[in-house]
């Protein structure tokens, strides 16, 4: 995790305007610390802080180079001196990482031998001075880059800068270059909107490849990017990809919060992601149909949206389908054949842990399909079908608009496999269209909720059928973005144990349509008498609900519309106890880490 952002141009840019900006706009990939540095005369300016980047500016400043990084920590407390960029012992490398470097120890221990001394507890470190080792030994930038990206293990996107050249390379972590050819600027960074206002020209850098960026020789000072892997040291060639996603989507305009910014989205993403290409749909449909097993995999919220797809599966498609955490998936690899079809569920295409999963399934042989937002991301790459979420950038940490996407196309993809493509596609429209009463209506009932439980230390959602994994994410929504601890069950499974916890006052939301509410009722009863305070979501109101939320029946869509309310109150929630909706403490939006 953590977001890298740096450039090299022609004529010069404002590094407050394009790194401190840039940092802004990727402060969802980590926020306990950053950095950033230029040239200034023949030394390096750096400049590092401890927090998170919100309303920092510098003077402007121009530059030619430069480079900046927002820390999530995985070695070496939160610290100015940990934070990045990391230098060289002669102060002439400057790098920015992302990723974890497995054999940092081994060769710290080499670098120390030799006389280097190193100034942070980070793993990231041994990348510069292992590069001045090389420099040292009489190797120019690239080459010494090129054989430090060979000594360090593990994950990783770095870049670097020494003079007027900046090397980028990547390992599992993200890592693309922007290319505004009329102006004659690159940039890299970890994600595309970093840079979105000045090009919508990008080149993706896969793993095991190096990005140089360097002056031509002729005309002179027009910069150039050549590609290499770095493992041959042989050139590669790329290709431009143009991105669709344009700028407003990736800023806040009139909202407090990207948060409900991307809830309120949901009013036109919902149809967006059903707007599929029919022959792929059929295809994947066919591969459904002829494969022997089919897996589910995601992380979090994206897992959520695969336990709905098992509900999905079996009430439309009558069709089995395993689901699994992405984190414990190569568990199952003995399973896997070359007959086997994963689905593998992501907002941004970049989780370490099902990369990871999607890598054993491949070993495997196994077909990939892939249902994810980031056009061009590591697991596009990987997988045999994309199916683009068509949700815009997602920049606030929780996931919101990307889950309900999800299961919008989940619910298309069981009517494709049960031959009812355009019945599922109308019921989803239909579904759609409540939204933006879902949305507006309940806001200000919501935030009066909100009121009412931000000082309670738990809440419990219970919901059978599709509604459980509702219950799950909105357990989930509520935990990560307003630290109340929250948990979400299967109706039927409070009373095996956790009912002990429920005592007067005890907050409970009880998710239920026209298929489930009798016996969720129920349940809600027996919290009830136990003096829960119960607060239903349903399109009908009940005598049992204390607080009533309604969400119109939309029958096998019902799952796409639930979580919304849910998703409103956790943003109130968050907001009420004075936490940051957009950047919860400890969280990263896609996490690159295993
Ligand atoms: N492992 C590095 C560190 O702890 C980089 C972490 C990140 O990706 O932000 O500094």
């Amino acid at each position: 995790m953590c977001g890298i952002i740096a450039f090299k141009s022609l004529n010069g840019l404002d590094v407050n305007e394009i790194i401190v900006k840039g940092l802004k706009r990727l402060e969802y990939r980590g926020y306990d610390s950053f950095g950033f540095a230029y040239p200034s005369g023949s030394e390096v300016e750096i400049m590092k802080k401890v927090g998170k980047i919100g309303d920092f500016s510098s003077e402007p400043v121009i530059a030619k180079i430069a480079i900046g990084h927002t820390r999530w920590a995985t070695h070496g407390k939160v610290s100015e001196a940990n934070a990045h960029p990391h230098l060289s012992q002669n102060n002439k490398v400057v790098v920015v990482h992302n990723g974890i470097i497995e054999n940092f120890q081994e060769l710290k221990d080499f670098l120390v031998k030799k006389g280097y001394a190193f100034r942070s507890e980070t793993d990231t470190e041994v990348i510069p001075q292992y590069m001045q080792f090389f420099m040292d030994s009489g190797k120019d930038f690239k080459e010494a880059c090129r054989l430090a990206f060979n000594k360090i293990e593990g994950s990783f996107a770095v870049v670097a800068m020494n003079n007027n050249e900046l090397v980028g390379a990547r390992n599992g972590s993200p890592l693309v270059l922007g290319v505004d050819e009329k102006n004659k600027n690159y940039f890299l960074a970890s994600d595309v909107p970093a840079f979105l206002e000045f090009t919508n020209k990008v080149i993706y850098i896969d793993d095991g490849e190096m990005a140089v960026l360097k002056e031509n020789s002729s005309p002179k000072t027009s910069p150039k990017a050549e590609f290499f892997d770095y493992a041959a040291g042989s050139p590669v060639k790329k290709q431009i990809v143009e991105i669709k996603w344009n700028i407003e989507q990736a800023e806040k305009g009139d909202y407090e919060h990207f948060m409900m910014k991307e809830i309120d989205e949901q009013k036109f993403t919902i149809k967006a992601a059903v707007q599929q290409d029919k022959n792929l749909i059929q295809k994947i449909t066919d591969e459904i149909n002829n494969a022997f097993g089919v897996f589910f995999i995601g992380a979090g919220t994206s897992y959520h949206a695969c336990l709905a797809a098992s509900y999905l599966f079996s009430h439309i498609a009558k069709r089995h389908i395993n689901v699994v955490l992405a984190s414990e998936f190569p568990n199952y690899e003995e399973f896997l054949t070359e007959k086997t079809l994963v689905f593998a569920v992501s907002q941004s295409g970049e989780t370490a842990d099902l990369l990871e999963a999607i890598k054993s399934a491949k070993r495997k042989g196994a077909k990939i399909v892939s249902i994810v937002n980031v056009m061009g991301s590591t697991l596009t790459r990987l997988s045999d079908y994309n199916i683009m979420m068509n949700a815009g950038p997602e920049i606030c940490v929780l996931s919101t608009k990307s889950y309900t996407s999800q299961l919008a196309i989940i619910t298309m993809l069981a009517y494709s496999c049960a031959g009812k493509l355009e019945e599922g596609k109308q019921i989803i429209s239909k579904a759609a269209k409540f939204v933006p009463e879902i949305i507006d209506d309940n806001k200000k009932n919501l935030k009066e909720l909100a009121m009412r439980l931000k000082d309670r230390h738990d809440i419990f959602l219970i919901g059978r059928n599709s509604d459980f994994p509702t219950a799950l994410e909105g357990a989930l929504k509520i935990k990560e973005v307003s630290y109340i601890h929250a948990e979400g069950f299967a109706g039927g499974e409070l009373k095996h144990g956790t009912i002990a916890l429920i005592e007067e006052g005890t907050p409970a939301i009880i998710i239920s349509d026209s298929r489930t509410r009798k016996q969720t009722l129920s349940n809600a009863m027996e919290i009830k008498a136990r003096g829960g305070f119960i607060i239903g979501v349903d399109s009908e109101n009940n005598e049992i609900f204390d607080y009533f939320i309604k969400v119109p029946e939309a029958g096998a869509a019902n799952s796409i519309l639930m979580i919304i309310p849910i998703q409103i109150l956790a943003y109130y929630l968050a907001v009420l106890r004075n936490c940051d909706p957009d950047k919860p403490r400890n969280l990263a939006k896609s996490v690159t880490v295993k």
